[in-house]
């Protein structure tokens, strides 16, 4: 949080040394406009004739005052002489693809020390050390110049699962940059120096952007391999293709801490079946948004009817799993 204090006997002195505390304080960071609000005994009244100084005062260094397009605001506490800035963040929306099994979307802190290092995670403080959040976000703080970094996926893919298609929408917040204006097609060609995962479509949007991408459920393409305890039977594989499931999935083992316990009811569509090694073939399948694909493969214990280990009658479990493309309406 930045906080300055201000000074001086008359309204008008006080206005001209607000102004002048804020712009040294605010020396660094790139803004056209500025809200303003006050707090305090009598701000009815101080508001009146101190928010015109001020405004006019701001208006001599090329800053407007507009409490709806303002990119810094600030909160006058008129009892005791001193002003809280807000730095408005910065969103970008994008689209990214993932080719590694070996990068989350999102920081994994360690479980046992939540980030402050220790033993477990060999002093790193993550589970897993590199994600797509990181990544983006690493350049992102130097670019902005801002101080931290927060990432909203539309959904999230497993850390082994790849991110195919035309990617997965996401928004990048940045809190508290210093600069706004940078030429995101320059940025996209940095960040995109790294191949294991790739950005595109970057575009700055509005903070309601976050809860549209959090909270918009998409339809999706899978490709899975499937390893079956025993030789598959070829024919009950082949009847597979073709299929439109309807699935009852109660809430799987894996995600239950993050979850609330509920069967839901999704439809799985089997578009291709590949047959591959002796125990092994590959599927192609669409899927509502929110069905466990792995789950759907190993039947999780029975909590998930039908599954591919109900239809073939035998054990069987997902070994790989890529996201052909999240299917946006
Ligand atoms: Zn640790």
């Amino acid at each position: 949080m930045i906080y300055f204090r201000f000074f001086g006997e008359t309204p008008a002195e006080q206005a001209k040394n607000l102004a002048k505390n804020f712009l040294e304080k605010l020396k660094d960071f790139e803004f056209v406009y500025f809200g303003l609000g006050f707090s305090g005994k009598d701000k009815q009244t101080a508001k009146k004739e101190f928010l015109s100084l001020i405004v006019s005062e701001f208006e001599k260094a090329g800053k407007n005052f507009s409490n709806q397009e303002h990119e810094v605001f600030l909160l006058c506490d008129l009892d005791r002489k001193k002003v809280e800035v807000e730095v408005k963040p910065v969103f970008i929306f994008g689209h990214y693809n993932k080719y590694s099994r070996e990068i989350a979307q999102t920081i994994h802190y360690c479980i046992e020390c939540k980030g402050r290092k220790c033993s477990a995670c060999n002093f790193t403080g993550k589970q897993v050390q590199e994600s797509v959040q990181e990544i983006i976000g690493k350049k992102a703080l130097e670019a902005f110049s801002a101080r931290k970094h927060f990432f909203h996926g539309a959904g999230r893919e497993d850390v082994d699962v790849l991110m195919l298609g035309k990617g997965r929408p996401f928004v990048l917040e940045l809190a508290q940059p210093k600069k706004r204006k940078i030429s995101l097609k320059e940025f996209e060609e940095n960040v995109n120096k790294e191949k294991r995962v790739r950005f595109h479509s970057l575009a700055f949007c509005g903070p309601e952007k976050v809860a549209q991408v959090k909270t918009t459920e998409h339809d999706k393409a899978y490709e899975a391999v499937v390893e079956c305890e025993k030789e598959a039977d070829k024919e009950k594989i082949g009847a597979l293709a073709g299929q439109r499931l309807g699935i009852e999935q109660f809430t799987p083992t894996r995600v239950e801490k993050r979850r609330a316990k509920a069967t839901r009811k999704k439809w799985a569509e089997i578009t291709r079946v590949k047959a591959l090694e002796r125990k092994k073939f590959s599927l192609q399948l669409k899927t509502q948004a929110g069905l466990y694909i792995k789950e759907f493969v190993s039947g999780d214990s029975g909590r998930t009817k039908p599954s591919l280990s109900s239809l073939l009658g035998q054990p069987c479990r997902c070994v790989q799993l890529d996201v052909l493309e999240i299917i946006e309406k």
